[in-house]
């Protein structure tokens, strides 16, 4: 039998066996091996409006199924911040290093009290006939003072999770992912899809 395929828009391989773990009956490919490389402008103001962004670009492209996620961390002493900046927070994207220094410095005088965060993640799936899923999930936690660990990435070893009870940066990735925003998220859009019949 043939299976339908799903289009992940992102090359992330982590992301992508997540994916293809709730997607069992489907083929989940990346948008590169399904050909599709142009740039995707992210200008949305939410998670929501910058997955479905994403996941629209890429099915309208290649008429097939697909999956996006946007995600970040909000600081509720910085107002939400960095939030959907939250891969270019510091200026340059993906330039963890310098976004992790930043955040620090926003924090400084900041309390333990105080420093209280969470990460979201915003999944969208988008079909060629114009049907929309979308699902969130949260993760949440405090900013540490100081980095702590080498796991994960981004923001990981500066977040303490309420849920482990030890930073993102010290724990497995397995245990990161049972309790992860995007795990949650992945397993709220299995939960609407499957109520779909699709
Ligand atoms: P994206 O949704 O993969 O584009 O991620 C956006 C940015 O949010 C990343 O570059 C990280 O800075 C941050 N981020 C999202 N999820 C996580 C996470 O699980 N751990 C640490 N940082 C994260």
């Amino acid at each position: 039998m043939l299976m339908e395929k799903i289009v992940v828009a992102s090359g992330n391989k982590n992301k992508l066996r997540e994916i293809a773990e709730i997607f069992k009956g489907y083929e989940v490919v990346s948008m590169q091996d399904a050909g599709f490389s142009e740039e995707i402008e992210e200008n949305g103001k939410t998670f929501e409006e910058n997955a479905l962004i994403k996941a629209r670009a890429v099915c309208n492209a290649l008429h097939l199924p697909a999956l996006a996620d946007d995600s970040g961390l909000c600081v509720a002493a910085l107002g939400g911040a960095p939030g959907v900046y939250s891969a270019r927070y510091a200026g340059v994207h993906g330039d963890d290093g310098a976004n992790n220094a930043l955040l620090l410095k926003n924090l400084e005088d900041v309390p333990e009290e105080d420093r209280g965060a969470y990460f979201e993640s915003c999944v969208a799936l988008v079909f060629p006939d114009g049907q929309e899923v979308t699902a969130s999930g949260r993760t949440y936690g405090h900013i540490l003072f100081e980095e702590e660990g080498k796991n994960g990435f981004g923001y990981d070893p500066l977040f303490y999770s309420d849920e482990l009870q030890k930073g993102f940066g010290v724990a497995s990735a397995e245990e990161k992912n049972a309790v992860s925003h995007r795990a949650k998220a992945l397993a709220a859009l299995s939960e609407k899809i499957k109520g779909m019949g699709l």
